[in-house]
């Protein structure tokens, strides 16, 4: 049972390696159709509280979730902006960082920022 779950985890991981930018629980479920919905909601659940993926809210109102790249295990950086296709929805992690001044004696928590456009596959 215990190993069953590890290599489902690791189909999950290697379709985002595979995708390479960021995926709904509906697109995982496309391209991985053996697993069931429950099943992947756990584990993207588990990713992420491991610090495996971030979650970014698309323009759609879904969550999409992408792999972490830069990130060190109790230090994340996700403060780069996403793009989503507004005909494919296709969502992707864009690499420059983004720097931002807040007023002084503000608190920075977390950055989201959300690039609609469309895609070249669909321009
Ligand atoms: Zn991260
Ligand atoms: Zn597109
Ligand atoms: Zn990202």
């Amino acid at each position: 049972m215990k190993r069953r779950n590890t290599a489902t985890k690791q189909k999950v991981l290697q379709a985002f390696k595979k995708e390479n930018r960021a995926l709904s629980h509906e697109m995982l479920q496309a391209s991985l159709d053996s697993i069931d919905r429950a099943t992947i909601y756990r584990i993207l659940n588990r990713f992420h509280e491991d610090g495996v993926v971030h979650k970014i809210l698309g323009a759609d109102g879904k969550q999409y979730f992408a792999l972490c790249v830069d990130c060190e295990e109790d230090h994340h950086r996700h403060d780069h902006f996403h793009f989503q296709c507004s005909s494919c929805q296709k969502m992707e992690c864009m690499e420059d960082e983004v720097s931002v001044s807040i007023p002084q004696g503000y608190q920075f928590q977390s950055f989201r920022g959300l690039i609609v456009g469309i895609c070249s596959d669909c321009a």
